[in-house]
Protein backbone atom coordinates (compact mmCIF):
# COMPACT_ATOMS: atom_id res chain seq x y z
CA UNK A 1 0.00 0.00 0.00
CA UNK A 2 1.27 3.30 -0.71
CA UNK A 3 2.08 6.15 1.85
CA UNK A 4 -0.14 7.46 4.62
CA UNK A 5 -1.64 10.65 3.00
CA UNK A 6 0.10 14.07 4.81
CA UNK A 7 -2.22 16.46 6.72
CA UNK A 8 -1.01 20.33 6.14
CA UNK A 9 -3.45 21.39 9.27
CA UNK A 10 -5.27 20.12 11.66
CA UNK A 11 -9.16 19.23 12.30
CA UNK A 12 -10.47 20.05 15.54
CA UNK A 13 -11.61 16.00 16.79
CA UNK A 14 -14.37 16.29 19.51
CA UNK A 15 -14.81 12.98 21.29
CA UNK A 16 -17.94 12.23 23.23
CA UNK A 17 -20.12 9.51 24.43
CA UNK A 18 -21.13 5.72 24.86
CA UNK A 19 -22.12 3.90 22.00
CA UNK A 20 -20.90 7.15 19.41
CA UNK A 21 -17.02 6.65 21.78
CA UNK A 22 -16.72 2.91 20.47
CA UNK A 23 -17.65 3.89 16.92
CA UNK A 24 -15.32 7.02 16.89
CA UNK A 25 -12.37 4.91 17.91
CA UNK A 26 -13.25 1.97 15.68
CA UNK A 27 -13.57 4.50 12.50
CA UNK A 28 -10.34 5.89 13.68
CA UNK A 29 -8.04 2.92 13.97
CA UNK A 30 -9.48 0.96 11.15
CA UNK A 31 -10.64 3.64 8.26
CA UNK A 32 -8.52 6.25 8.41
CA UNK A 33 -5.21 5.66 10.58
CA UNK A 34 -3.85 2.90 8.44
CA UNK A 35 -4.45 5.73 5.52
CA UNK A 36 -4.14 8.68 6.67
CA UNK A 37 -1.07 10.36 9.07
CA UNK A 38 -4.38 11.81 11.16
CA UNK A 39 -3.51 15.41 12.44
CA UNK A 40 -5.93 16.79 15.07
CA UNK A 41 -6.33 18.73 17.75
CA UNK A 42 -8.09 16.87 20.34
CA UNK A 43 -10.31 17.84 22.98
CA UNK A 44 -12.64 15.29 25.19
CA UNK A 45 -16.01 16.42 25.56
CA UNK A 46 -17.12 12.62 27.07
CA UNK A 47 -19.53 13.58 29.75
CA UNK A 48 -16.86 12.92 32.67
CA UNK A 49 -14.21 15.34 31.43
CA UNK A 50 -16.80 17.92 30.58
CA UNK A 51 -17.76 17.43 34.52
CA UNK A 52 -14.05 17.89 35.54
CA UNK A 53 -13.25 20.59 33.51
CA UNK A 54 -16.53 22.46 34.19
CA UNK A 55 -17.72 22.31 31.09
CA UNK A 56 -14.36 24.74 29.94
CA UNK A 57 -13.52 21.63 27.36
CA UNK A 58 -16.53 22.65 25.25
CA UNK A 59 -15.64 25.87 25.08
CA UNK A 60 -12.14 25.77 24.36
CA UNK A 61 -13.31 23.09 21.33
CA UNK A 62 -15.88 25.69 19.73
CA UNK A 63 -12.80 28.34 19.63
CA UNK A 64 -10.39 26.04 18.44
CA UNK A 65 -13.24 25.09 15.54
CA UNK A 66 -12.98 29.06 14.86
CA UNK A 67 -9.10 28.89 14.64
CA UNK A 68 -8.32 25.80 12.37
CA UNK A 69 -12.04 25.89 10.72
CA UNK A 70 -12.65 22.50 10.34
CA UNK A 71 -13.75 19.89 13.27
CA UNK A 72 -15.35 16.72 13.66
CA UNK A 73 -17.42 16.00 16.64
CA UNK A 74 -18.80 12.88 18.36
CA UNK A 75 -22.21 12.59 19.68
CA UNK A 76 -22.44 13.69 23.24
CA UNK A 77 -24.91 13.07 26.05
CA UNK A 78 -26.83 16.15 26.73
CA UNK A 79 -27.55 16.58 30.61
CA UNK A 80 -30.02 15.61 32.31
CA UNK A 81 -31.49 14.98 36.12
CA UNK A 82 -31.20 11.56 35.07
CA UNK A 83 -27.41 12.03 33.95
CA UNK A 84 -26.83 13.99 36.56
CA UNK A 85 -27.33 11.18 39.11
CA UNK A 86 -26.17 8.22 36.55
CA UNK A 87 -22.56 9.96 36.95
CA UNK A 88 -22.67 12.62 39.86
CA UNK A 89 -22.17 15.42 37.80
CA UNK A 90 -21.55 19.09 39.62
CA UNK A 91 -24.43 20.14 37.55
CA UNK A 92 -26.60 20.06 34.76
CA UNK A 93 -24.14 20.91 31.78
CA UNK A 94 -25.41 22.94 29.14
CA UNK A 95 -25.88 20.90 25.25
CA UNK A 96 -22.38 20.99 24.22
CA UNK A 97 -24.11 21.27 20.87
CA UNK A 98 -25.71 24.88 21.86
CA UNK A 99 -22.49 25.97 23.37
CA UNK A 100 -20.43 25.23 20.41
CA UNK A 101 -23.53 26.78 18.12
CA UNK A 102 -23.31 29.71 19.78
CA UNK A 103 -19.73 30.20 19.59
CA UNK A 104 -19.49 29.67 15.84
CA UNK A 105 -22.76 31.76 15.54
CA UNK A 106 -23.86 28.97 13.31
CA UNK A 107 -26.32 27.38 11.29
CA UNK A 108 -26.91 23.76 11.55
CA UNK A 109 -26.93 21.82 7.66
CA UNK A 110 -29.03 18.02 8.13
CA UNK A 111 -28.28 16.17 4.83
CA UNK A 112 -29.24 12.47 4.51
CA UNK A 113 -26.86 10.11 3.30
CA UNK A 114 -28.37 8.93 0.09
CA UNK A 115 -28.38 4.89 -1.10
CA UNK A 116 -29.44 3.10 -3.74
CA UNK A 117 -31.67 0.18 -1.93
CA UNK A 118 -32.65 2.75 0.98
CA UNK A 119 -35.61 4.29 -1.37
CA UNK A 120 -36.81 7.61 0.17
CA UNK A 121 -40.80 7.84 0.73
CA UNK A 122 -40.86 10.24 -1.90
CA UNK A 123 -40.37 8.11 -5.14
CA UNK A 124 -39.07 11.35 -7.26
CA UNK A 125 -36.36 12.02 -5.12
CA UNK A 126 -32.71 11.18 -6.32
CA UNK A 127 -30.74 13.44 -4.59
CA UNK A 128 -30.25 14.13 -1.08
CA UNK A 129 -32.51 17.29 0.19
CA UNK A 130 -30.08 19.07 2.90
CA UNK A 131 -32.10 21.53 5.30
CA UNK A 132 -30.77 24.63 6.98
CA UNK A 133 -32.60 25.79 9.89
CA UNK A 134 -32.35 29.12 11.46
CA UNK A 135 -32.11 28.40 15.31
CA UNK A 136 -32.62 31.48 16.48
CA UNK A 137 -35.74 33.67 17.72
CA UNK A 138 -39.18 33.66 16.29
CA UNK A 139 -41.60 31.74 18.10
CA UNK A 140 -38.78 30.10 20.44
CA UNK A 141 -38.04 33.05 22.02
CA UNK A 142 -41.74 35.03 21.94
CA UNK A 143 -43.47 36.47 24.47
CA UNK A 144 -47.10 35.03 25.42
CA UNK A 145 -50.32 35.92 26.99
CA UNK A 146 -53.83 34.39 27.64
CA UNK A 147 -56.24 37.22 27.48
CA UNK A 148 -58.79 36.20 29.84
CA UNK A 149 -61.79 38.86 29.35
CA UNK A 150 -62.37 42.25 27.03
CA UNK A 151 -59.56 44.56 27.00
CA UNK A 152 -56.99 45.99 24.20
CA UNK A 153 -53.85 44.53 23.26
CA UNK A 154 -51.23 46.84 21.92
CA UNK A 155 -47.67 46.72 20.20
CA UNK A 156 -45.26 49.30 21.61
CA UNK A 157 -41.34 50.07 20.73
CA UNK A 158 -39.60 52.22 22.72
CA UNK A 159 -36.40 53.17 21.25
CA UNK A 160 -33.68 53.92 23.70
CA UNK A 161 -32.28 57.01 21.68
CA UNK A 162 -35.86 58.82 22.90
CA UNK A 163 -37.45 59.42 19.53
CA UNK A 164 -40.72 58.64 19.35
CA UNK A 165 -42.31 55.77 20.38
CA UNK A 166 -43.95 52.81 17.70
CA UNK A 167 -47.31 51.78 18.92
CA UNK A 168 -50.27 49.91 17.56
CA UNK A 169 -53.41 48.11 18.65
CA UNK A 170 -53.14 44.48 17.83
CA UNK A 171 -56.60 44.00 19.10
CA UNK A 172 -59.46 44.53 21.24
CA UNK A 173 -60.82 41.84 22.39
CA UNK A 174 -64.76 41.17 23.15
CA UNK A 175 -63.54 38.49 25.49
CA UNK A 176 -60.97 35.61 26.12
CA UNK A 177 -58.15 35.00 23.29
CA UNK A 178 -54.68 34.35 22.69
CA UNK A 179 -51.77 36.80 21.65
CA UNK A 180 -48.16 36.58 21.20
CA UNK A 181 -44.89 38.89 20.27
CA UNK A 182 -42.30 37.41 18.67
CA UNK A 183 -38.80 39.01 17.30
CA UNK A 184 -35.83 38.44 15.11
CA UNK A 185 -32.59 40.62 14.94
CA UNK A 186 -30.71 41.26 11.98
CA UNK A 187 -27.08 40.25 13.37
CA UNK A 188 -28.83 36.75 13.34
CA UNK A 189 -30.16 37.22 10.11
CA UNK A 190 -27.12 37.67 8.30
CA UNK A 191 -24.83 35.27 9.90
CA UNK A 192 -27.62 32.87 8.83
CA UNK A 193 -27.90 34.01 4.99
CA UNK A 194 -24.30 33.87 4.76
CA UNK A 195 -24.02 30.48 6.32
CA UNK A 196 -26.33 29.08 3.65
CA UNK A 197 -24.60 30.82 1.01
CA UNK A 198 -21.29 29.63 2.29
CA UNK A 199 -22.70 26.18 2.96
CA UNK A 200 -24.35 25.87 -1.14
CA UNK A 201 -20.89 26.88 -2.69
CA UNK A 202 -19.52 24.10 -1.07
CA UNK A 203 -21.55 21.24 -2.13
CA UNK A 204 -22.02 23.12 -5.42
CA UNK A 205 -26.13 23.04 -4.68
CA UNK A 206 -28.90 25.64 -5.27
CA UNK A 207 -29.84 27.41 -2.71
CA UNK A 208 -33.56 27.74 -1.51
CA UNK A 209 -34.80 30.22 0.61
CA UNK A 210 -38.78 30.31 1.29
CA UNK A 211 -41.07 32.54 3.90
CA UNK A 212 -44.18 34.18 3.80
CA UNK A 213 -43.29 37.69 2.92
CA UNK A 214 -46.85 38.29 1.24
CA UNK A 215 -48.07 38.22 5.08
CA UNK A 216 -45.38 39.09 6.76
CA UNK A 217 -44.63 42.44 5.22
CA UNK A 218 -42.18 43.70 6.87
CA UNK A 219 -41.49 40.07 9.11
CA UNK A 220 -40.43 37.68 6.59
CA UNK A 221 -39.95 40.41 3.81
CA UNK A 222 -36.86 41.78 6.21
CA UNK A 223 -35.37 37.71 6.17
CA UNK A 224 -36.18 37.73 2.18
CA UNK A 225 -34.38 41.12 1.46
CA UNK A 226 -31.46 40.72 3.20
CA UNK A 227 -31.07 37.52 1.51
CA UNK A 228 -31.14 39.42 -1.65
CA UNK A 229 -28.66 41.94 -0.39
CA UNK A 230 -26.61 39.54 0.83
CA UNK A 231 -26.40 37.34 -2.39
CA UNK A 232 -25.83 39.85 -4.64
CA UNK A 233 -23.08 41.79 -2.90
CA UNK A 234 -21.42 38.75 -2.01
CA UNK A 235 -21.99 35.56 -3.68
CA UNK A 236 -23.82 35.88 -6.87
CA UNK A 237 -20.68 36.15 -9.01
CA UNK A 238 -19.52 32.68 -7.26
CA UNK A 239 -22.71 30.99 -7.26
CA UNK A 240 -22.42 32.13 -11.22
CA UNK A 241 -18.96 30.38 -11.16
CA UNK A 242 -20.04 27.76 -9.92
CA UNK A 243 -23.01 26.72 -11.63
CA UNK A 244 -25.52 27.35 -8.94
CA UNK A 245 -28.32 29.45 -8.31
CA UNK A 246 -30.27 31.20 -5.71
CA UNK A 247 -33.68 30.73 -5.15
CA UNK A 248 -36.83 32.39 -3.46
CA UNK A 249 -40.32 31.60 -3.37
CA UNK A 250 -43.16 31.31 -0.72
CA UNK A 251 -43.23 28.29 1.86
CA UNK A 252 -45.98 26.85 0.67
CA UNK A 253 -45.01 26.84 -3.10
CA UNK A 254 -41.48 25.66 -1.69
CA UNK A 255 -43.12 22.93 0.01
CA UNK A 256 -44.89 21.77 -3.33
CA UNK A 257 -41.80 22.12 -5.47
CA UNK A 258 -40.03 19.93 -2.92
CA UNK A 259 -42.15 17.40 -3.11
CA UNK A 260 -41.98 16.91 -7.28
CA UNK A 261 -38.55 17.79 -7.13
CA UNK A 262 -35.66 15.14 -7.97
CA UNK A 263 -33.74 16.79 -4.68
CA UNK A 264 -30.12 18.22 -4.81
CA UNK A 265 -30.38 21.28 -3.13
CA UNK A 266 -30.15 23.39 0.13
CA UNK A 267 -33.37 24.45 1.51
CA UNK A 268 -32.51 27.44 4.30
CA UNK A 269 -35.94 27.54 6.69
CA UNK A 270 -36.52 30.02 9.12
CA UNK A 271 -36.68 28.40 12.79
CA UNK A 272 -40.41 27.11 12.46
CA UNK A 273 -40.02 26.11 8.80
CA UNK A 274 -37.32 24.21 9.32
CA UNK A 275 -38.10 22.41 12.76
CA UNK A 276 -40.91 20.87 11.28
CA UNK A 277 -39.47 20.11 7.57
CA UNK A 278 -36.12 18.72 8.85
CA UNK A 279 -37.88 15.97 10.80
CA UNK A 280 -40.49 15.76 7.32
CA UNK A 281 -37.34 15.49 5.43
CA UNK A 282 -35.04 13.04 7.63
CA UNK A 283 -38.14 10.91 7.93
CA UNK A 284 -39.16 10.43 3.72
CA UNK A 285 -35.26 10.21 3.31
CA UNK A 286 -35.24 6.51 5.88
CA UNK A 287 -33.47 7.05 8.91
CA UNK A 288 -31.95 9.54 11.68
CA UNK A 289 -28.59 6.87 11.57
CA UNK A 290 -28.01 7.62 7.62
CA UNK A 291 -28.10 11.63 8.60
CA UNK A 292 -25.06 14.20 9.12
CA UNK A 293 -25.70 17.68 10.48
CA UNK A 294 -22.85 19.80 9.83
CA UNK A 295 -22.37 23.49 11.86
CA UNK A 296 -21.03 26.07 9.20
CA UNK A 297 -20.23 29.76 10.73
CA UNK A 298 -21.04 32.93 8.77
CA UNK A 299 -17.07 33.60 8.23
CA UNK A 300 -16.91 29.66 6.87
CA UNK A 301 -16.19 27.14 10.00
CA UNK A 302 -17.25 23.70 9.71
CA UNK A 303 -18.16 21.40 12.17
CA UNK A 304 -19.51 17.98 10.89
CA UNK A 305 -21.32 15.36 12.90
CA UNK A 306 -23.99 12.72 13.01
CA UNK A 307 -27.37 13.72 13.33
CA UNK A 308 -27.87 10.67 16.16
CA UNK A 309 -26.97 10.64 19.71
CA UNK A 310 -24.78 8.52 21.78
CA UNK A 311 -27.17 5.03 21.21
CA UNK A 312 -27.32 4.47 24.78
CA UNK A 313 -29.69 1.49 24.67
CA UNK A 314 -26.72 -0.34 22.25
CA UNK A 315 -24.44 0.57 24.15
CA UNK A 316 -25.73 -0.66 27.46
CA UNK A 317 -25.70 -3.98 25.23
CA UNK A 318 -21.77 -3.34 24.51
CA UNK A 319 -21.13 -2.85 28.31
CA UNK A 320 -22.44 -6.24 28.99
CA UNK A 321 -20.13 -8.16 25.79
CA UNK A 322 -23.17 -8.23 23.31
CA UNK A 323 -22.41 -7.63 20.13
CA UNK A 324 -24.16 -4.40 18.63
CA UNK A 325 -25.38 -3.92 15.24
CA UNK A 326 -25.03 -0.36 15.35
CA UNK A 327 -24.87 1.94 12.15
CA UNK A 328 -21.25 4.10 11.41
CA UNK A 329 -22.25 5.35 8.82
CA UNK A 330 -23.45 8.94 9.97
CA UNK A 331 -19.80 8.79 12.26
CA UNK A 332 -17.94 7.94 9.09
CA UNK A 333 -19.37 10.65 6.99
CA UNK A 334 -18.94 13.33 9.59
CA UNK A 335 -14.83 12.42 9.13
CA UNK A 336 -14.98 12.48 5.76
CA UNK A 337 -16.97 15.54 5.57
CA UNK A 338 -13.99 17.02 8.01
CA UNK A 339 -11.24 15.41 6.00
CA UNK A 340 -12.70 16.63 2.42
CA UNK A 341 -12.91 20.12 3.98
CA UNK A 342 -9.59 20.09 5.56
CA UNK A 343 -8.19 19.16 2.30
CA UNK A 344 -10.10 21.52 0.18
CA UNK A 345 -8.76 24.53 2.57
CA UNK A 346 -5.25 23.40 2.18
CA UNK A 347 -5.11 22.27 -1.74
CA UNK A 348 -4.63 18.45 -0.69
CA UNK A 349 -6.16 16.82 -3.18
CA UNK A 350 -4.89 12.80 -1.65
CA UNK A 351 -7.24 14.05 1.66
CA UNK A 352 -10.02 14.63 -0.59
CA UNK A 353 -9.77 11.40 -3.52
CA UNK A 354 -9.47 9.20 0.17
CA UNK A 355 -12.56 10.75 1.46
CA UNK A 356 -14.51 10.25 -1.75
CA UNK A 357 -13.27 6.81 -1.67
CA UNK A 358 -14.37 5.60 1.78
CA UNK A 359 -17.84 6.99 1.38
CA UNK A 360 -18.06 5.15 -1.90
CA UNK A 361 -16.67 2.14 -0.44
CA UNK A 362 -18.95 2.55 2.63
CA UNK A 363 -22.29 2.99 -0.12
CA UNK A 364 -20.41 -0.14 -2.08
CA UNK A 365 -20.95 -2.29 1.14
CA UNK A 366 -24.44 -1.55 1.95
CA UNK A 367 -25.14 -1.91 -1.74
CA UNK A 368 -23.72 -5.71 -1.60
CA UNK A 369 -26.44 -6.45 1.32
CA UNK A 370 -24.21 -5.98 4.34
CA UNK A 371 -25.90 -3.37 6.78
CA UNK A 372 -26.54 -2.82 9.98
CA UNK A 373 -29.76 -3.64 11.71
CA UNK A 374 -31.45 -0.49 11.29
CA UNK A 375 -31.26 -0.79 7.62
CA UNK A 376 -33.48 -4.18 7.56
CA UNK A 377 -36.84 -2.01 7.38
CA UNK A 378 -36.06 0.06 4.76
CA UNK A 379 -33.96 -2.11 2.53
CA UNK A 380 -35.65 -2.42 -1.34
CA UNK A 381 -32.98 -5.15 -2.77
CA UNK A 382 -31.79 -8.64 -2.58
CA UNK A 383 -31.67 -10.55 0.90
CA UNK A 384 -29.76 -7.93 3.40
CA UNK A 385 -27.56 -9.91 5.66
CA UNK A 386 -27.50 -7.81 9.15
CA UNK A 387 -23.72 -7.88 10.47
CA UNK A 388 -22.14 -6.29 14.03
CA UNK A 389 -20.83 -3.05 13.38
CA UNK A 390 -17.24 -4.74 13.92
CA UNK A 391 -17.81 -6.95 10.59
CA UNK A 392 -19.37 -3.67 9.02
CA UNK A 393 -16.71 -1.73 9.25
CA UNK A 394 -14.07 -4.73 8.45
CA UNK A 395 -16.56 -5.16 5.05
CA UNK A 396 -16.02 -1.58 4.32
CA UNK A 397 -12.53 -1.91 5.19
CA UNK A 398 -11.91 -4.76 2.53
CA UNK A 399 -13.86 -2.66 -0.30
CA UNK A 400 -11.93 0.45 0.76
CA UNK A 401 -8.84 -1.48 0.34
CA UNK A 402 -10.00 -2.91 -3.26
CA UNK A 403 -10.18 1.34 -4.20
CA UNK A 404 -6.94 2.30 -3.04
P1 LIG B 1 -30.21 8.30 19.81
O1 LIG B 1 -28.90 8.11 20.47
O2 LIG B 1 -30.19 8.94 18.45
O3 LIG B 1 -30.90 6.89 19.69
C1 LIG B 1 -32.29 6.67 19.57
C2 LIG B 1 -32.56 5.34 18.90
O4 LIG B 1 -32.38 5.50 17.50
C3 LIG B 1 -31.59 4.24 19.30
O5 LIG B 1 -31.98 3.60 20.49
C4 LIG B 1 -31.63 3.35 18.08
O6 LIG B 1 -32.83 2.59 18.02
C5 LIG B 1 -31.74 4.37 16.95
N1 LIG B 1 -30.41 4.79 16.46
C6 LIG B 1 -29.87 6.05 16.52
N2 LIG B 1 -28.68 6.06 15.94
C7 LIG B 1 -28.42 4.80 15.52
C8 LIG B 1 -27.33 4.18 14.87
N3 LIG B 1 -26.24 4.88 14.52
N4 LIG B 1 -27.41 2.87 14.57
C9 LIG B 1 -28.50 2.17 14.91
N5 LIG B 1 -29.56 2.69 15.52
C10 LIG B 1 -29.53 4.00 15.84
O7 LIG B 1 -31.19 9.20 20.70
P2 LIG B 1 -31.55 9.13 22.26
O8 LIG B 1 -31.58 7.71 22.71
O9 LIG B 1 -32.73 9.98 22.40
O10 LIG B 1 -30.36 9.86 22.99
C11 LIG B 1 -29.23 9.21 23.58
C12 LIG B 1 -28.25 10.26 24.10
O11 LIG B 1 -27.75 10.99 22.99
C13 LIG B 1 -28.88 11.27 25.05
O12 LIG B 1 -28.03 11.41 26.17
C14 LIG B 1 -28.94 12.56 24.25
O13 LIG B 1 -28.72 13.67 25.07
C15 LIG B 1 -27.81 12.40 23.28
N6 LIG B 1 -27.99 13.10 21.99
C16 LIG B 1 -26.90 13.72 21.47
C17 LIG B 1 -26.96 14.33 20.25
C18 LIG B 1 -25.72 15.00 19.71
O14 LIG B 1 -24.68 15.00 20.35
N7 LIG B 1 -25.78 15.57 18.55
C19 LIG B 1 -28.13 14.30 19.49
C20 LIG B 1 -29.24 13.62 20.02
C21 LIG B 1 -29.16 13.02 21.27
P3 LIG B 1 -32.97 1.07 18.57
O15 LIG B 1 -32.61 1.14 20.03
O16 LIG B 1 -34.40 0.80 18.31
O17 LIG B 1 -32.03 0.23 17.79
MG1 LIG C 1 -38.46 19.04 15.07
Amino acid sequence: MAQRIKMANPVVEIDGDEMTRVLWSAVKSELLEPYVDLKTEYYDLGIQNRDTTDDQVTADAGNAILRHRVGVKCATITANEQRVEEFGLKKMWKSPNATIRAILDGTVFRAPITVKCLKPAVRNWKKPITIARHAYGDIYKAVEYGVRGPGRAELTFTPSDGSTRFNEVVQDFAGPGILMAMQNNEKSMRSFAHSCFKYALGVKQDLWFAAKDTILKIYDQTFKNLFAEIYENDYAVAFGAAGIKYFYTLIDDAVQRVIRSEGGFVWACKNYDGDVMSDMISAAFGSLSMMTSILVSPDGCFEYEAAHGTVTQHYYRYLKGESTSTNPIATLFAWTGALRKRGEFDGTDALIEFADKLEAASIDTIESGVVTGDLLALYDGAQPRPVSYVDFIAAIKRRLDERL
